[in-house]
């Protein structure tokens, strides 16, 4: 007889989105023992665990540095500011994505340049970024939209061409992949964000920079803390975007742990395509041979998505929409006067994306229940 113990109850519950408090039971020993250690430290603002936190994550992805900053929006928008990005410029941007990306760029004052994705991969498509340049053209920012890197060797070629910064939105990529080497390490500078849900996630705010550019790397070492290298002591008009000793010393103890839960997620998302690649209803993510998914999202197309959230809850399955409206749509960019239909390709995706449950604490019995529930979806078909 099967014991009614923790593990069957679990399994019969609904399936969550993304269990993010399971990091924390897996790591406890360690993760008390960092909160411990910074407590009685005493230190608690850029000291010795965010500098051990950088050099570890910057060897990771292959970058030569890396700064902690307080978030991935702030990473993005300390770039920006310190390549000198502000009125007048403008930035290429993709028409799809989570909304920070042109935050980002519209904080600074300059403006952005939605260029449409391929809708297979999602990502930006290189065809269409010449025809957007213009000489007020400064940056692009392409975004490794939900752990699959964008396809950077054309972007870089077109970036050398007409002399722009490429500046990666790596949010979504922890440890994804391009030909052969690791997001953060493929522009000028990268972005990341340590947000609770992503990939590599703090227990708060957290982000970082990534760069191989010295000059910039000495800039934004300013510009987080102040303007101030010494303290008191104020080069330039910055802002407080440090990141802080406790989320250092958590996300340190992750690190180490990185490498297997990607490799989980990428085990649930070969499970995922294999079962539901023919399915004629639900249009699995493509996959680009030259590189290696990280699978922050696991995002399948729906013809009609309410009737699809529907069916899977009431197989007892949690999925979400990222993200249900594109940026252009957003209020906060009614201003810049773009309509229904000025990005049909992002707003296709818009409409008909939804994300199913991934993670690296995800039951095998939770796999197979959304398999099942997907097999079991009838409607119209692509
Ligand atoms: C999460 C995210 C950000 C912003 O990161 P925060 O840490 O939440 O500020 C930026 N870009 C993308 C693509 C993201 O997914």
């Amino acid at each position: 007889m099967r014991a009614v113990n923790g593990r069957v109850m679990e399994e019969s519950k609904l399936v969550p989105f993304l269990d993010v408090k399971a990091t924390y039971l897996e790591l406890k020993s360690s993760m008390d023992a960092a909160y411990k250690r910074v407590m009685d430290s005493g230190h608690y603002i850029l000291g010795p665990e965010v500098e051990a936190f950088e050099r570890e994550f910057a060897s990771m992805c292959g970058s030569s540095d890396c700064l902690g900053v307080s978030n991935g929006l702030d990473a993005l928008h300390l770039i920006l500011k310190a390549y000198g990005i502000g009125p007048g410029d403008e930035v290429i941007v993709p028409s799809n994505t989570f909304i920070a990306t042109w935050l980002a760029v519209s904080f600074c004052g300059a403006t952005v340049v939605p260029v449409e994705p391929d809708i297979e991969s999602y990502n930006i498509d290189p065809k269409l970024i010449e025809r957007a340049i213009t000489e007020k053209t400064r940056a692009i920012i392409p975004v490794h939209l939900y752990g699959q890197v964008a396809d950077m060797e054309p972007i870089m070629t077109i970036a050398r061409v007409h002399n722009l910064v490429v500046i990666e939105d790596s949010a979504q990529a922890h440890l994804a992949v391009y030909k052969g080497k690791l997001a953060g390490n493929l522009g000028h500078a990268a972005a990341f964000s340590f947000y609770p849900g992503k990939n590599l996630g703090a227990f708060g705010d957290a982000g970082c920079v990534t760069t191989s550019d010295k000059a910039l790397y000495k800039k934004i070492k300013q510009l987080r803390n102040y303007g101030s290298d010494v303290k008191y002591h104020h080069l330039v008009q910055g802002t407080n975007a440090r990141l802080d000793e406790l989320q250092a010393a958590f996300l340190r103890s992750k690190l180490e742990l990185l490498s297997g839960w990607t490799q989980k997620r990428q085990n649930i998302a070969s499970q995922y395509i294999n079962a539901l690649r023919n399915h004629s209803a639900i249009k699995v993510p493509k996959v680009k041979d030259s590189s290696s998914h990280v699978w922050h999202l696991f995002v399948v197309r729906v013809k009609n998505r309410d009737r699809f959230q529907k069916h899977m809850m009431e197989h007892g399955i949690h999925t979400l929409v990222h993200y249900p409206i594109a940026p252009h749509l957003q209020e906060a960019y009614k201003s810049a006067g773009w309509r229904k239909g000025s990005f049909p390709i992002s707003e296709q995706i818009h409409d008909q994306v939804v994300s199913l449950p991934i993670g690296p604490h995800m039951l095998d019995a939770h796999v197979t229940r959304v398999i099942d529930a997907c097999l079991a979806y009838k409607d119209e078909s692509f």
